[in-house]
């Protein structure tokens, strides 16, 4: 049999790639738990009604990137594309939706988009991300990006992004920008792309997201949302700023960023980069007002963020390191015994610890050397009976006895 290959998209997690991987969840996990969000999983497979919820649903993700088969029961079944559905969908089903708002949420997990794989950009990724359900109020939104901005502070990568902010306004605002939209684009319609062109009859916000270097041009001279806010509007992205500066939390104003998925208003936000070629969005999210509805529950304003952790990863500075253990080395079958008393003592007491599973001194320091083990601890029968093993630094070549007792300690 030919070997197998992963498939198109996807990729194995080995190594310096998981520990990069980990080090983003781990920090995601620590910080956002200060802000207090409480971690949730959901299923990666949902009822594909959850993503698509009928015609209003334009975005690329739902048109074109799902993952979506029938089960062996006739059921129509989807890879999550993303997770802020699911937890909307978990608020309904666990009955979350009245009491203890707004639920703070953090999840981390693999997503599913039938894309095509470039660097950055693959059909199994994974995010992290945080969603406040049931809360109206601009600091919300602020609180989400401050915390998006600590996670990557933490992980010393924040002088490599931009947060870039925009509103979408309220319905009222939304509805006359549009038409100002419509109008505009009309205009260029022959120029556009086909994907765009189908835009315009569906969803002329999304235009404004088009990757397509054509569109690009076009949409460098469309009208702003700015002048079509109400006041209401303009009043709560001026109070989202306001706090924004208050966290200390730097931004630019960038009145072109919109959300891929439809259900967003008010705050849209990306943390971009030059560092990453044409996939420059690491961090992205807004506030989404009706999402718990469409999932048949009540109106609960929500606000959210997703990251890529591939493209978090890439940023890292350091490639976080493996711990290094320490080598257990028995001399002759008589010290295996004690040995392996050691070792367990020493993983008890919170040091890596390894033994060889065969092999004489020299082989067995050969691959103390091999797996980068820091120290070695030889135990002889000489040893034994004086009760103590000799220590030696693998980095410093230097040799020492000490008692058994004071090993852990030592290695600490
Ligand atoms: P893009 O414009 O890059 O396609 P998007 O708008 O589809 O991104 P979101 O749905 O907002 O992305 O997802 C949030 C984040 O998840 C992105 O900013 C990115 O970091 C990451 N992401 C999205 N799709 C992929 C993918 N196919 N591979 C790797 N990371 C991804
Ligand atoms: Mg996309």
């Amino acid at each position: 049999m030919t070997a197998l290959q992963p498939v198109r998209g996807t990729r194995d997690l080995i190594g310096e790639d998981f520990r990069r991987h980990q080090a983003v969840t781990d920090a995601a996990r620590r910080v956002s738990a200060l802000y207090g969000f409480e971690e949730w999983a959901t299923p990666i497979f949902e009822d594909t009604r959850v993503f698509s919820r009928g015609l209003g649903d334009s975005s690329d993700v739902v048109m074109k990137e799902m993952y979506s088969f029938e089960d062996r029961g006739g059921e129509s079944v989807t890879l999550r594309p993303e997770m802020t559905a699911g937890v909307c969908r978990a608020m309904v089903s666990n009955g979350l939706t009245q009491t203890n708002l707004p639920r703070k949420v953090f999840y981390a997990g693999p997503m599913f988009r039938y894309e095509r794989p470039q660097k950055g950009r693959y059909r199994q990724f994974h995010q992290i991300g945080i969603e406040v359900l049931g809360a109206a109020e601009a600091l919300a939104d602020a609180e989400v990006i401050a915390c998006g901005w600590h996670i990557q502070q933490e992980l010393g990568i924040d002088d490599g992004t931009v947060l870039e902010i925009n509103t979408l306004g309220d319905a009222e605002s939304r509805a006359a920008y549009r038409a100002a939209l419509v109008a505009y684009f009309s205009a260029h319609r022959d120029a556009l792309s086909h994907d765009s062109q189908v835009r315009l009859e569906k969803n002329p916000m999304r235009i404004l997201d088009s990757k397509d270097e054509g569109d690009r041009v076009i949409v460098a001279g469309a009208p702003v949302i700015g002048g079509h806010l109400t006041e209401a509007a303009a009043g709560f992205y001026a109070a989202v700023r306001r706090h924004l500066d208050r966290f200390g939390v730097p931004y630019r104003e960038n009145p072109r960023i919109v959300r891929g998925l439809d259900y967003y208003s008010h705050t849209a936000f990306e943390f971009v980069t030059d560092r990453l070629g044409a996939q420059g969005t690491v961090m992205a999210g807004g506030r989404y007002n009706g999402l718990v509805e469409e999932m048949g529950g009540p109106a609960t304003p929500s606000v959210g963020w997703a990251a890529g952790i591939e493209r978090l990863s890439m940023l890292l500075p350091v490639a976080p390191a493996a711990p290094r253990p320490v080598a257990v080395i028995p001399v002759g079958d008589a010290a295996e015994g004690a040995a392996l008393d050691l070792l367990q003592a020493l993983r008890r007491a919170g040091v890596v610890a390894e033994i060889a599973y065969r092999g004489n001194l020299k082989r067995r320091m050969e691959r103390a050397n091999r797996i980068g083990a820091r120290a070695a601890v030889i135990l002889g029968d000489e040893e034994i009976v004086a009760g103590v093993a000799q220590l030696r630094d693998l980095d410093a070549g230097t040799q020492e006895k000490v008692p058994l007792a004071e090993v852990p300690g030592r290695l600490g």
